[in-house]
């Protein structure tokens, strides 16, 4: 069977970890720090935390930032259901906004049309890896009627003056926007380290802080690991030095630290990721795409612009005038012949809890209209050349029967 994407597993991930467990340190220490020290070289930003989910990640700011009930948060209908979900934990209401046709990114008229007084924060995702319109984001909340509409109810929200850019950049580390890498193209940015992303730690995920002055990043780093860590005022490791038992809680924090042992895969990772990595994943997109634009049929995923590069993280196919039953008999045609392939992703007005809560596909038609023509290809870091000329065959075929 050809997998979809499996982890990239190496005797160098093998013995990074077995040192880890050897070193008699496991949870929390000094290799996380390592990790976030170079992912703040890598990224560019001013300071990065790395905690046990980009989910982790992504509610520990909204609550942060203070959003609770009454606020607003706006998302695209088009991502995975985690973006969403952290907005209902502190009991605020995503606002879902249709996304763009050809880049499957949330769409900044839209965005426009959805802010009201109530907005706190936008999250915009760089689906499949490829970058959003930061700048085109940023020019609309500082609007200075955007900024006179912002009503803020905490004393962060105060520094800030206007509505905060959060981005799930789960898909996109390593992707560049006008020359700059994700990590700096939003005030905070959230990546993963699930297993089947681009870089992956098994589970992990990390806050890339680029707060603007008169935020001081260090010093909401420092707290922002106390508050990962139930608010204790000393992690682990200080604890365990000889007199160093007594700690204080300076308030109910969350668990959502990231170990050692995980952090030891994403240094790994992390060294190789530019030079291998990137360079492996493009190559696979680069023979999908020449493979591919031969058919009339298939409309090819943006990638790279003037001002934009992907991480290739997933390689979303679209097939003209697909529907989404057609779409479906294709999949299952596919796996029969041992080859998985994927949909990303289905808009969350689909699922059955967001649907009860009033959200309507209806709405929502160009994220709709992409879902339901979409097949996301394999592409992970061992695929061979004969894999992937078989992903095309196999997939060429069933099109060519069912279409
Ligand atoms: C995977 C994913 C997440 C969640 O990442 P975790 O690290 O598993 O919490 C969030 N947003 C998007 C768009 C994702 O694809």
């Amino acid at each position: 069977m050809i997998p979809f994407s499996p982890p990239r597993i190496d005797q160098k991930v093998i013995d990074e970890v077995v040192d880890t467990l050897r070193s008699g340190w496991i949870t929390t220490g000094r290799k996380t720090r390592l990790f976030e020290q170079n992912l703040t070289k890598y990224c560019g930003n001013k300071k990065t935390l790395c905690v046990s989910s980009a989910t982790a990640g992504l509610e520990l700011m909204l609550r942060w930032f203070g959003v609770t009930e009454g606020d607003e948060v706006i998302v695209p209908a088009f991502t995975y259901c985690a973006t969403a979900n952290v907005i209902m934990h502190c009991g605020a209401k995503p606002v879902m906004v249709d996304i763009n046709e050809n880049d499957f990114n949330i769409s900044v008229t839209k965005i426009k049309e959805a802010i009201t007084e109530k907005t706190k924060v936008i999250m915009p995702v760089d689906i499949g890896g490829y970058p959003c319109d930061y700048d085109q984001i940023y020019e609309l909340v500082n609007r200075s009627e955007a900024k006179k509409q912002f009503k803020p109810n905490s004393e962060i929200q105060k520094k800030l003056n206007r509505i905060l850019i959060l981005s799930d950049a789960a898909h996109s580390l390593g992707a560049i926007y006008r020359g700059k890498k994700t990590g700096c193209c939003a005030d905070i940015t959230v990546f993963s380290f699930h297993a089947v992303k681009n870089l992956t730690t098994a589970e992990g995920g990390a806050i890339a802080l680029n707060l603007p002055f008169p935020f001081d990043n260090e010093d909401i780093y420092h707290y922002l690991s106390t508050l990962a860590l139930h608010g204790q005022s000393k992690d682990a490791l200080a604890k365990t030095q000889l007199g160093g038992w007594k700690y204080d809680i300076i308030e109910a924090g969350y668990k959502i630290n990231m170990p050692d042992i995980l952090a030891s895969i994403g240094l790994v990772e992390l060294f190789r990721y530019d030079n291998d990595s990137l360079v492996k994943r493009k190559s696979i997109f680069d023979y999908y795409n020449s493979e591919l634009s031969k058919y009339e049929w298939a409309i090819i995923p943006q990638h790279f612009t003037k001002e934009k590069s992907s991480s290739y993280h997933l390689y979303q196919l679209r097939i003209k005038g697909l529907d989404e039953l057609t779409r479906d008999l294709i999949i299952q045609q596919v796996n029969q012949n041992r080859v998985s392939v994927n949909v990303h992703f289905q808009p969350l007005p689909l699922f059955s809890f967001y649907k009860n809560l009033g959200y309507k596909i209806e709405d929502y038609p160009t994220a709709y209209k992409n879902y339901a023509c979409e097949i996301s290809l394999p592409v992970f870091y061992d695929i061979t050349p004969v894999q992937m000329k078989r992903v095309i065959d196999i997939l060429v075929k069933a099109v060519q029967e069912l279409l």
